[in-house]
């Protein structure tokens, strides 16, 4: 199964990539999880990224290209994989096309997680996650300890640095002009299934899953 989670900074993509993860045992394949580990590692990779992503723009498309040409070589993707936060821009969806071409992959599955603005705000603001594990904590929905230990694995839990109201502003207008359009690049191209994010965790991963057993029914 070849997904792309599709949807606004905050609609839950990361939490719902995690579950589907699970679910068909193929990797959760976040280019923002890839990133922020390049920058605590202080890599070449990080100290490139860092600029764009504490303003909250975007990092070069041949930067990402590569990350996820890298990324796909790995065995753990020879049964299909779950993009979170990629392609992000027309040209990133055209380099993904011809890598795909490449490697013979099948079309994927692009799922789009629908939330109004305001919520979007009101949960990044209150989002937290585990530095250690990934844990997702959010105060709407799974506060975070009062200690900041993680209750999963120990780790300490924070608040990602481009979580601020600014930054954040700044995302939401970066996912109107630039990433918003590569939905229509693949509705001409594959299957598209639209989820209202708005419900909880639990009934949005049950809307998506029932619909991903639609689609393989009719393949
Ligand atoms: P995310 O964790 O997906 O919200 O990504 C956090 C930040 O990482 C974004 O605001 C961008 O600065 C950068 N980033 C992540 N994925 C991409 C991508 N596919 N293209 C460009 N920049 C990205």
């Amino acid at each position: 199964m070849y997904l792309i989670l599709f949807g606004a900074p905050g609609v839950g993509k990361g939490t719902q990539a995690k579950m589907i993860s699970d679910h068909y045992k193929i990797p959760q394949i976040s280019t923002g999880d890839m990133l922020r580990k390049a920058i605590r590692n202080e890599s070449e990779l990080g100290k490139l990224a860092k600029g764009y992503m504490e303003k909250g723009s975007l990092a070069p498309d041949e930067l990402i290209l590569k990350i996820i040409r890298e990324r796909f070589q790995e065995p753990d993707c020879s049964r299909g994989f779950i993009l979170d936060g990629f392609p992000r821009t027309i040209a990133q969806a055209q380099g993904l096309a011809k890598l795909m071409e490449e490697m013979k992959l099948p079309p994927f599955i692009l799922v789009e997680i629908n939330v109004s603005e305001q919520d979007i705000m009101d949960r990044l603001l209150g989002r937290m996650t585990c530095s250690k594990c990934g844990a997702d904590y959010n105060k709407l929905t799974r506060p975070a300890p009062e200690d900041l230990i993680c209750t999963d694995c120990g780790g300490t839990i924070t608040t990602r640095n481009d979580d601020n109201e600014e930054t954040i502003k700044n995302r939401l207008k970066v996912y109107q002009d630039q990433t918003a359009p590569v939905k229509e690049f693949y509705k001409k191209r594959g299957n598209f299934i639209d989820i209202d994010g708005n419900n909880s965790v639990e009934q949005v991963y049950a809307s998506i899953i029932n619909e991903l057993n639609q689609i393989q029914k009719t393949q």
